[in-house]
């Protein structure tokens, strides 16, 4: 057991509280534990914070639902007004909040930036729906009876988020969340948890009441959540992360029979066709395998690129992220950051040591540098065999294998050859082509002539073992409402 120890990003700035939140008060775990939170470009320890456990957990859900039967309840402009100040804040304190971010996740600063920005995008998008509920009002075929439809808010929500989007995964989740009136009970990512206690802060200070948002920060995210999914409290459950814990929180969620989004991993097909323009395609391959040096569910994983142009698009794409700069991400010109640790790092290296193993080449890249922090060169390997495991395994990290094809149905074939389906991404100056191998994709979402997909105002998620549900667009609000049909007869006068 150690002391709490706030970090703020620069000295002098506002500090992140080191607690838990719980019914509107900072606390420190039950059994008074901590743990330590490290920055992935140096390997210090930056911020020690409270490791609730299973009593926790209990404290957290009971407040969250006893709050419910009020929250519910409230008009829908007081909900859109608490997110429309969180926007206005979090956007006056991006600043502060990349700092954090950069801090412990080690995405670069611009980056870090950006995701700001994306991630208030849904405090922003969700205040403009929560007024926007709507409902339905007929008559029965018979004539006998009047109808109403209603919807309202799930209830009791439990949201558990990875480290990779440290504040758009929770955004996307907590923004739809308040917007319906439901209440929540969140676990951040054990290595990234500081961002989500700083959004907890813009939230309070925006009016959120005490108790709609209450967070268990924890390294036993089994026990914590298994708690929350064990008991008849939570009404729904929205997780962002792996597909095999996705898998673990769905058998869960079966026993209370809890309304449940997934949104999970991929293994994203770019495919570059002869006729695409290699410009576009190039800086489209960087921004789908570099964002978040490539640990992104979204991560162009192959590069299925016809073979009359792989050639000068492995040089061209070699060339741009060989000049990648790689470094701490809190330095201002640093483009590449570490990854989150030594295991995701191994990870990596083993992957693209098994692909060269089976003939592919390194055209950059390809080794791990010494120490200290996780750092990895952005790749690029050619002549990778369809039997090498990366193929298959969602590399998250900045590894880019680039694949010949001839023939277009033997391409969409590999490329709809795994269990996942987040996205794909379609390189093609023909948009009937783009849009006919779009349609053949069994992904949840295409970008044609673009690396990046997200948006609040479109649905995102996958089909297959990539998810269930969607976040964000008109219909992210949905799997935090429930319907409610009242009916009466219906008296017919002359
Ligand atoms: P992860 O290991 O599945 O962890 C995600 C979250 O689940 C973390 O908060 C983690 O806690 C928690 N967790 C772990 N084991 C659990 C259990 N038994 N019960 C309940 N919660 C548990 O995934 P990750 O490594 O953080 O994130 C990377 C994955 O997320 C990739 O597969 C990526 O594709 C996916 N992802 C998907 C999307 C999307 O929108 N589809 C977006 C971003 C990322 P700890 O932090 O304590 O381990």
């Amino acid at each position: 057991m150690t002391t709490a120890i706030a970090f703020a990003p620069r000295a002098g700035q506002q500090s992140v509280p080191t607690g838990l939140l719980i019914a509107g008060t900072w606390r420190d775990a039950a059994d008074g534990s901590t743990f330590e939170v490290e920055n992935p470009a140096t390997g210090e320890v930056i911020a020690v914070i409270a490791n609730g456990g299973p009593q926790d957990a209990d404290a957290a859900l009971s407040t969250a639902a006893d709050v419910q039967k009020t929250w519910g309840r409230t008009a829908p402009r007081l909900r859109a007004d608490i997110l429309r100040r969180a926007y206005d804040l979090v956007m006056e304190r991006q600043d502060w909040i990349a700092e954090i971010m950069t801090s412990e996740m080690g995405k670069p600063l611009a980056e870090a930036r950006g995701e700001v920005a994306y991630a208030a995008d849904y405090l922003r998008w969700f205040s403009e729906e929560a007024v926007r509920i709507d409902g339905d009002a007929g008559i029965s075929g018979d004539g006998k009876n009047r109808i109403f439809v209603t919807r309202e808010p799930v209830g009791p929500c439990v949201l558990v988020t990875p480290w990779n989007f440290p504040l758009a995964m929770g955004t996307r989740k907590i923004a739809p969340a308040v917007a319906a009136g439901c209440t929540m009970v969140l676990k951040p990512p054990q290595q990234t948890p500081l961002t989500s206690l700083a959004l907890a802060t813009i939230l309070m200070e925006a009016g959120l009441p005490d108790g709609v948002l209450n967070i268990v920060t924890t390294t036993s995210a089994g026990s914590v959540v298994g708690q929350w999914m064990s008991s008849k409290l939570a009404r729904k459950v929205s997780f962002t992360g792996s597909t095999e814990v996705g898998k673990v929180l769905l058998r869960q969620a079966a026993d209370n029979v809890m309304k449940s989004s997934m949104e999970l991993g991929g293994n994203a097909p770019f495919i570059v066709c002869a006729d695409a323009d290699l410009d576009v395609a190039v800086e489209g391959a960087i921004a789908a395998k570099m964002r978040n040096m490539g640990e992104a569910c979204t991560a162009a994983n192959r590069l299925y690129v016809h073979r009359s142009v792989i050639e000068e698009f492995s040089t061209r794409l070699a060339a741009r992220m060989g000049d990648l700069r790689v470094g701490n991400g809190m330095d201002a010109d640093v483009q590449v950051g570490p990854l989150i640790d030594d295991k995701g790092r191994t990870k990596v290296q083993q992957l693209v040591d098994d692909a060269l193993s089976r003939g592919a080449v390194a055209v950059t890249g390809g080794t791990t540098p010494e120490g200290p922090g996780y750092f990895y060169p952005p790749t690029v390997l050619t002549n990778v065999p369809a039997d090498a495991d990366l193929m298959s395994e969602e590399i998250f990290g900045p590894v880019a294998p680039v694949v010949p094809f001839d023939d277009e149905d033997e391409m969409i074939r590999l490329a709809n050859d795994t269990d996942w389906g987040l996205v794909g991404y379609v390189f093609s100056q023909n948009l009937d082509r783009a849009f006919d191998l779009s349609e053949r994709l069994e992904v949840g979402m295409v970008g044609i002539n673009t690396g990046i997909v997200a948006n609040p105002a479109a649905p995102f998620g996958g089909v297959k073992q990539s998810g269930l549900g969607r976040e964000g667009g008109k219909v992210g609000i949905d799997d935090f409402l429930e319907y409610k049909y009242m009916t009466t007869p219906r008296r017919r006068g002359a």
